[in-house]
């Protein structure tokens, strides 16, 4: 006997990872060449530096034991209080380390935090489209209803009479990633400040802090003059969701933290229940090595470079073609609304070509694709001809 719902889980694969299996197969008959795979979210810039010579001069000059030992459950007192120090210098807050935890990326500190959240069996989670579909598992894992609100799809920042709406009794919290993976987009401050003051007013109605659940790794991955808000110093009821996945490329070692400012109500019990959460899930201690790296490396920036010219000539050339993007003023994606109306069918059209874009459905917004533009430059160039056959012919 096992359990049904997570053995759905582990048999059923995300769009997004199909379509990469898909390429990689084509890509063995075809030649890698021939397959454009704009799938997947994988940094395509290595990681700073400093990073690498960190861990090498870590590995070589600390104690052999300490290095890959254990540290406290919510990580070492050393990078809690650099994650913390940072957050205070960068944002004017007020953070302590006891209000940070360490976590295998934003994956785990999103489901410690939904845990958290969690008061019962009829609390909602509310997630506004388009959003990152694993949010949908972490919330329905946590014991959480997942509700949806609609894209606004004019400029992609929130509708806000949708989301009032769908706000109940039941509302614990609502998940915000900006900038947006699938959409690129960053809220703007207004955007911010108008979903605080809903949710003050939504809070006090219902009698309970509703929390916003900040998952935010890509705040660093921005292109232009454009501000980030920093989230809790607009709302108190914010929990940070943090990842060095994408700002320093180090997806596949899995760091990351969750930050709860003293703001929040019952700020102590909330942290204290992530702690938990971590706890019962088997998150404790997120790899030391990594921990002792990041506490060195806390003011080390990404490099934009190829971001920034693999962003401009997908950005120049499709609009030059005819399609239509959300703004794309950070992460690494282009949120193309399909030319025939239909995000699913455009995406097979395009796999027929050798190339793979996402579509839009598991995002929350079937008339469009998702293109991951972290990838070699080469790649964009060579699916370029294919981009404008396909506006062609739809
Ligand atoms: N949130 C968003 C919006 C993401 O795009 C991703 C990964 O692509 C995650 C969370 C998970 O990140 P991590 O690798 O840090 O677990």
């Amino acid at each position: 006997m096992i359990n049904q719902k997570n053995y759905g889980l582990g048999t059923a694969r995300s769009a997004i990872r199909e379509l990469f299996e898909y390429g990689k197969k084509q890509a063995s008959i075809l030649g890698a060449d021939k397959v454009f795979d704009f799938s997947l979210g994988n940094p395509s810039t290595p990681a700073p530096k400093a990073v690498d010579e960190a861990i090498a001069d870590i590995v070589k000059n600390s104690d052999p034991i300490a290095v890959h030992g254990y540290t406290s459950a919510p990580g070492s007192i050393e990078t809690r209080t650099a994650i913390a120090d940072s957050i205070n210098r960068r944002f004017g807050m007020d953070a302590k380390a006891d209000e940070i935890y360490i976590t295998c990326g934003a994956a785990a500190a999103l489901c410690c935090t939904l845990s958290a959240l969690t008061f019962s069996s009829e609390a909602e989670i509310i997630a506004i489209a388009p959003f990152f579909p694993e949010y949908r598992v972490f919330t329905e894992g946590a014991g959480a209803k997942f509700k949806v609100v609609d894209a606004d799809t004019v400029g992609f920042q929130i509708d806000f009479e949708k989301l009032e709406a769908s706000i109940t009794d039941n509302t614990a919290g609502v998940i915000i990633n900006s900038p947006n993976n699938p959409s690129g987009v960053v809220y703007s401050e207004d955007t911010i400040r108008k979903l605080a003051d809903l949710l003050d007013r939504k809070s006090k109605e219902t009698n309970h802090p509703i929390y916003i659940i900040c998952d935010e790794p890509y705040r660093e991955l921005v292109y232009g003059d454009i501000e980030v808000p920093y989230v809790p110093k607009y709302y108190d009821n914010t929990v940070v969701c943090y990842s060095y996945s994408k700002s320093l490329s180090l997806p596949g070692e899995r760091i990351g933290y969750i930050y709860v400012p003293s703001s929040c109500e019952d700020a102590k019990a909330v942290y204290a229940a992530a702690a938990g959460a971590g706890r019962a899930m088997g998150y404790v201690c997120a790899p030391s090595l990594l921990q002792t790296v990041i506490a060195r490396c806390i003011d080390v920036q990404p490099d934009l470079t190829d971001y920034k010219i693999n962003r401009k000539l997908l950005l120049d050339n499709l609009t030059s073609y005819g399609y239509k993007c959300a703004a794309p003023d950070g992460a690494f994606y282009l949120f193309l609304k399909a030319p025939n109306g239909d995000g699913n069918a455009f995406s097979e059209m395009a796999k027929k070509k050798n190339v793979l874009v996402v579509p839009g459905e598991s995002f929350g917004c079937k008339d469009y694709v998702r293109i991951s533009y972290c990838v070699a430059t080469e790649t964009i160039k060579g699916a370029l001809p294919y981009f404008k056959e396909l506006i062609e012919e739809c």
